[in-house]
């Protein structure tokens, strides 16, 4: 199944994008198989975030996307370009269908609101539930990505929280429509180590859990070896190398790309 051209889930094709007259991403493609994660390595200033921001439709107005751009998302068994959607639809697809984990879960969520409140907020907003139901459903998620004590997390603010906690309840938030696709950028660059692994087979265990499919982005090519079994080598917007993460990380054909292997830790 997996290399039927129907089974899947995004495909982005020719994204190019510019600030000014400087283009930063250079005509980009990419496709995520039903049930595949992708990873996207590359260090600082690849154009990676930009990637997962033109999916999500959260790019500065100051980005120009060129006109040959498409991001084909599966809707409904139909591919539809999320270019070419309203404000309105885009969001309708955004709620319901793909969830996003950023680097710095202190920036996302709202350091006066309980983590409780916020997560019951966000499902509100796409979900018809009454204030009850979202509660529980709330508790559920947390439970889902293993907090201690949800009842607890729920009460809490996010300074109360330790950093692997935060992230965890930013999980439970992008998991909480029940995404098709789930987007991760940089989930756990901001956490110590020894919470970087929980939280990547916290992320491997929900993905198989629920069937969604993810795109993995992530400086560093060990951890994405450890999540993904396909990957795009990205440098100053462009796809250098692209394939199986095994056969690039023992084999990588690209200078770059050896680089990026000889100075991992
Ligand atoms: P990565 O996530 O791989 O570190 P980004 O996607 O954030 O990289 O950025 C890619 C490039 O786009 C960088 O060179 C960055 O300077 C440039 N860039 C990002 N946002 C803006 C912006 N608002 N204005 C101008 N340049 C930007
Ligand atoms: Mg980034």
């Amino acid at each position: 199944m997996q290399n039927q051209d129907l089974d899947y889930i995004i495909e982005v094709k020719n994204l190019s994008i510019s600030f000014g007259e400087k283009q930063v991403l250079n005509n980009i493609n990419f496709k995520v198989h039903q049930g595949d994660t992708l990873g996207i390595v590359g260090e600082s200033g690849s154009g990676k975030s930009l990637t997962s921001l033109a999916i999500m439709g959260l790019l500065s107005p100051m980005a120009k996307i060129s006109p040959e751009s498409q991001i084909l998302f599966r809707h409904h068994d139909k591919m539809v370009d999320l270019l070419q959607l309203s404000q309105q639809e885009l969001q309708q697809i955004r709620g319901n269908e793909i969830g996003m984990i950023f680097q710095e879960p202190m920036t996302s969520l709202n350091p006066s609101l309980r983590c409780g409140e916020q997560v019951e907020e966000a499902i509100r907003l796409h979900q018809n539930l009454g204030r009850k139901e979202a509660k529980e459903k709330v508790i559920s998620l947390f439970e889902q990505v293993k907090l201690p004590n949800p009842d607890r997390i729920y009460k809490a603010y996010p300074h109360e929280l330790s950093g692997g906690q935060k992230q965890r309840v930013m999980i439970a938030m992008a998991i909480s429509c029940e995404p098709k696709l789930l987007i991760a950028d940089e989930p756990t660059t901001a956490l110590d180590v020894t919470v970087q692994k929980a939280t990547l087979d916290l992320l491997k265990e929900l993905q198989t859990e629920h069937n969604m499919s993810m795109l993995f982005i992530s400086h560093d090519l060990g951890v994405i070896a450890n999540v993904c079994e396909e990957v795009l080598v990205m440098y100053r917007g462009d796809v250098v190398e692209q394939g199986n993460v095994e056969t690039i990380f023992n084999h990588p054909k690209e200078n770059y790309t050896k680089g990026l292997i000889a100075c991992r830790p």
